[in-house]
């Protein structure tokens, strides 16, 4: 116990929440699959970041979880190496099955980032995923969706014209990630984001990150999270 203070202390972790587990200080501790250890040991990675080394293990009892920490901090790779996890534990999909992912994004610049570290881990496991932006032609995205993919990284406005088109749908979406909630608050897409909530099934485990921590973004978290665990690093501009 007084080491992982320690540990929590020096890597300016503070975490809320009932049965907190440790941070992990390696990458093998947190039991991901080999092949994911293979691609973070060819990147040359080293050790987790402290949002991965408390993340982690939170996201992998599949609570849910709220991060706050500065940009560039490897929030990304929190989430999506314990998504990849959870995709590999549910039945295969069937045809017709929307995904069982859903990532939520503010900008295309940023799906399409996060599309990438999902295709560089999840290839290896066949786990698919595709990008649903705005302001590209819609036919791809379209064809990538009627396929099927475990893996969905969207911006609000597109998925919902896709949903009411009916070329996806939300019923086995059961691990929701909100990347960036402030930016996509400061960038309006509140009613959008309740409308996609409304369509998800109460059970599901959210993650929801963000980089400060204002008011309407705690708001928003309190009313789609339950019983969160919560982890802070260093003092992000609250
Ligand atoms: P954030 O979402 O917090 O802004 P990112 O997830 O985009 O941060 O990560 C920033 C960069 O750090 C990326 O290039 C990512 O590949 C890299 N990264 C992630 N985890 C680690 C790690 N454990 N060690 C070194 N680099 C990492
Ligand atoms: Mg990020």
């Amino acid at each position: 116990e007084q080491d992982v203070a320690v540990y929590r202390a020096r890597r300016e972790i503070t975490v809320e929440g009932h049965d907190v587990p440790r941070p992990i200080q390696m990458f093998h501790e947190a039991n991901f699959p080999d092949y994911c250890l293979e691609v973070i040991s060819r990147l040359g990675f080293v050790e987790p970041t402290p949002i991965q080394s408390q993340g982690w293990p939170m996201a992998l009892k599949g609570r849910d979880l709220i991060g706050i920490a500065e940009t560039g901090s490897g929030k990304t790779l929190a989430y999506l190496l314990p998504a990849l996890v959870h995709v590999s534990a549910q039945p295969r999909l069937e045809q017709g099955d929307g995904p069982i992912v859903l990532v939520l994004a503010p900008t295309r610049e940023l799906a399409v980032q996060i599309q990438e570290e999902a295709v560089k881990f999840g290839s290896r496991a066949s786990i698919r995923s595709t990008c649903i932006y705005g302001g590209a032609p819609k036919g791809p995205q379209i064809r990538d969706l009627k396929r099927g993919v475990e893996i969905v990284i969207a911006t609000p406005g597109r998925l919902i014209d896709m949903l009411e088109a009916q070329h996806t749908n939300l019923k086995r979406v059961t691990y929701l990630v909100l990347d960036e909630a402030d930016r996509m608050l400061d960038m309006g897409f509140e009613p959008q984001i309740r409308k996609l909530i409304s369509q998800i099934r109460p059970d599901r485990q959210t993650l929801y990150w963000s980089a400060t921590w204002p008011k309407e973004v705690e708001t928003l978290a309190r009313q789609f999270l339950r019983n969160p665990y919560k982890v802070i690093i260093g003092s992000p501009d609250l």
